[in-house]
């Protein structure tokens, strides 16, 4: 700085002081509390072609030079133990951890997604069953919880049921966990604000997405799309304005939609179209950098990876 821009510089300074009391009397800008990335819908295979791709797509989101502080995986990490017998589902977690041990540094919080849960018919008498090997492998606590982080609270929740015929699976929050997530929300009070998360949607138009969820004219949306008590939920986060946000996949479709001050996220997915080509629908394979803020507002960038 030479001496005339350094008397420009003063002759400003009246100006520049009446400004910043402006400033300090408008409302103070938003901070950012946290950066992660939701990854989901990943659908591993013991195969070349799904685990570079989720390798790419780990490396692509530790490559910011804004970083994520970690990963919030939205559910069916695997391609499916539905219907799979042992040694099938355990070789896609083995890809899985592969994958993870050689390509990622970040912390991952894990959300259960329907291909998740081992529900093979031959396993009913297996102790892990059911969710049970999806929780002890994900290294949660449970299928369902809750937890803080920068001043914001995350309820994760598990949105995969059995049919009221045992067979797996139907959208919907059980009745055990629904008292649980009132109990939760009670306990974290009206100020902080809240992100859940669930694989299966709350509330979404992806299901629209299909003239097979046309029935006589009519439209037919099957609970395994978008969960069967959503009214329910949408009752209950109108308590709590603090409910800022509602994260899913599940259907490999990118939307967003804003409703009684609930930004509804729907991911798409990092496999695409289950790993055949990359572009589900018009959705392209990918993730989301989401942005939360202290004031409770959100944003979402939604990145291919390839
Ligand atoms: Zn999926």
């Amino acid at each position: 700085m030479n001496r005339r821009t350094i008397l420009k510089s003063a002759a400003l300074l009246p100006f520049v002081s009446g400004s910043n009391e402006l400033i300090t009397s408008a409302p103070m800008a938003r901070q950012r509390s946290v950066r992660f990335a939701y990854i989901g819908d990943t659908h591993i295979l013991p195969e070349a072609k799904p685990m570079e791709g989720v390798a790419k797509c780990f490396h692509h989101a530790q490559s910011h030079s804004d970083k994520p502080a970690f990963v919030l995986h939205g559910g069916d990490v695997i391609m499916d133990a539905l219907a799979k017998d042992r040694s099938d589902v355990q070789k896609q977690w083995d890809a899985w951890h592969t994958v993870m041990k050689a390509d990622n540094s970040l912390p991952i919080e894990y959300c259960i997604g329907n291909h998740d849960v081992w529900g093979f018919e031959g396993a009913k008498a297996d102790p892990q069953y059911g969710k049970k090997w999806a929780v002890d492998l994900m290294k949660i606590s449970g299928r369902y919880r809750s937890f803080d982080r920068n001043g914001w609270h995350f309820i994760i929740l598990d949105s995969v049921q059995p049919r009221p015929d045992g067979k797996w699976y139907t959208g919907h929050i059980d009745p055990e966990q629904l008292d649980w997530l009132k109990q939760d929300l009670a306990k974290t009070g009206t100020k902080t604000p809240t992100l859940v998360l669930s694989h299966i949607p709350i509330f979404s138009p992806t299901g629209f997405f299909s003239e097979q969820n046309v029935k006589d004219g009519n439209w037919s949306i099957s609970g395994g799309l978008v969960l069967s008590n959503t009214p329910e939920l949408l009752k209950l986060f109108y308590q709590y304005p603090n409910v800022k946000t509602a994260l899913s996949g599940h259907m490999h479709l990118l939307d967003r939609v804003d409703y009684n001050g609930v930004t509804y996220l729907c991911n798409g997915a990092v496999s695409g179209n289950w790993w055949k080509s990359d572009t589900y629908q018009q959705t392209k394979a990918g993730y989301a950098l989401i942005d939360l803020y202290d004031d409770g507002t959100v944003e979402r960038t939604y990145l291919q990876y390839t």
